[in-house]
């Protein structure tokens, strides 16, 4: 009788310890989803070139790449723009 109980109880630590190896393999794999390319991508107003928001030199509302010549051109003097 006392082996029955034994096996039961066995058969019970097992099943326990099996349901949290499960989880613990399930929750590993799900927030593997998040994207990497989260950054807004925006073109440079006066070359064209694409950089990422976080990256890009906002004058006058406008993106612009840190190429030198991109910045010099709008320090001076405001664009005249026909917008
Ligand atoms: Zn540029």
């Amino acid at each position: 009788m006392s082996r029955i109980l034994l096996l039961i109880v066995f058969v019970w630590i097992l099943y326990v310890l099996l349901k949290r190896f499960f989880a613990f393999i399930q929750s590993n794999q799900a927030p593997s989803n998040k994207s990497v390319l989260a950054d807004n991508i925006v073109a440079c107003h006066r070359c064209g070139l694409h950089v990422p928001e976080n990256e890009a030199v906002m004058i006058d509302g406008n993106a612009y790449c840190n190429h030198p010549d991109c910045h010099r051109i709008n320090n001076g003097r405001s664009e005249s723009n026909l917008s």
